[in-house]
């Protein structure tokens, strides 16, 4: 079968579409035939090293497809089931991959592959920072970076059904433009200035919480953004990754909360994958959280697909087809 292989960590150029051996599920694990590929911020990272895989490696952690192999002693899944996964082994840029029975939910009749696909990790990201993280309440004023992004736009649409007053940034008017579209109260075209007197413009005290997956670039302005023992969700390095910092910082600013969490953390068992999935799902049959029809490259532009993440020509969820 065909799938993306590195042999070394680097650019967009390191990736290969190479001839594989199809793999065959081990106990408790289960093969998916790929319908549609999910890309991830995060696959950049593991493609450029910043974070490092063991090597030669594939990439990818999302896809949605069908069960198609099954291994002794799986219950949560039958051959033929509609199913999604978004957590390692990375190798999902493949036209199938093996993943551990726990580690991937079925899908509800009116989520078709490409949704499912472009939300799973993106939409479940979302949920958990939302409402786990730093729990929104109605009223709050919340700072989104990236609002026209994969998660970003699934933040700006859940944060604002959750009763938030949303300041949203984004890289250019257009972006600005959809994240208003989405429910946005205020969007901000970030120049690469301090943000933060824009910001306090809007709401003098300061936000209750910024979520930040842009790291480097926003996190000065951020901090700067918060209230008084409001929270700094730091959960992603698109611009690279932030700078260390000293604890007494925080108190300096504000008493502030400083986390960096990770999805994967938030989905560890399968009752709280299958729980985070559910609200997802029930957040996009209700219509509270619209997916746009995402982006589509073949499996064999998947590098493609990279170079314009990174060069943030994208808005809302890529997708590979195999
Ligand atoms: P996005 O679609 O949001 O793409 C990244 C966006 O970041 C760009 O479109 C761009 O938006 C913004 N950006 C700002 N500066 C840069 C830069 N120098 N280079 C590239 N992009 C930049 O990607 P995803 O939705 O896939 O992921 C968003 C973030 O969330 C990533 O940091 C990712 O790692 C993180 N993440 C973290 C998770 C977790 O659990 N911790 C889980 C999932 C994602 P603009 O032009 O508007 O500034």
């Amino acid at each position: 079968m065909r799938a993306i292989r590195i042999a070394q960590h680097g650019g967009p150029e390191v990736m290969a579409l190479t001839d594989i051996a199809e793999p065959t599920p081990g106990p408790h694990e289960i093969r998916v035939r790929h319908r549609t590929i999910g890309v991830n911020f995060i696959d950049t990272y593991h493609r450029s090293g910043l974070y490092k895989l063991p090597l030669p490696s594939g990439l990818g952690l999302e896809a949605a497809g069908i069960v198609d192999a099954i291994g002794e002693g799986v219950t949560r899944f039958e051959a033929g089931d509609r199913v999604a996964y978004c957590s390692g082994p990375v190798g999902a840029y493949s036209e199938a991959h093996v993943v551990a029975g726990t580690k991937a939910v079925k899908l509800p009749s009116a989520v078709d592959f490409d949704i499912a696909a472009a939300s799973l990790l993106k939409g479940m990201t979302a949920r958990y920072l939302l409402r786990k993280t730093f729990r929104v309440e109605p009223g709050h004023w919340v700072l989104i970076h990236a609002a026209a992004g994969g998660v970003g736009q699934v933040l700006v649409q859940w944060a604002k059904r959750l009763g938030a007053n949303v300041i949203a940034t984004a890289g250019s008017a257009a972006k600005a433009a959809t994240a208003c579209g989405l429910g946005a109260d205020h969007a901000l075209v970030l120049d690469g200035g301090d943000f933060s007197p824009r910001v306090r413009e809007i709401v003098k005290e300061g936000v209750h919480a910024v979520y930040d997956g842009v790291g480097r670039d926003t996190w000065g302005g951020s901090l700067d953004s918060l209230r008084p023992l409001g929270m700094m969700v730091s959960y992603g390095n698109a611009s690279g990754p932030p700078p260390e910092i000293s604890p007494l910082l925080l108190s300096q600013k504000g008493s502030l909360f400083l986390t960096r969490p990770t999805l994967f953390h938030y989905t560890a068992t399968a009752e709280l994958l299958d729980e985070t999935a559910a609200d997802l799902f029930s957040a996009l049959a209700s219509g509270a959280v619209k997916i746009a029809p995402p982006t589509r490259y073949a499996l064999a532009d998947a590098a493609q697909a990279h170079r314009d993440l990174e060069a943030r020509k994208t808005t809302g969820s890529l997708v590979l087809t195999p």
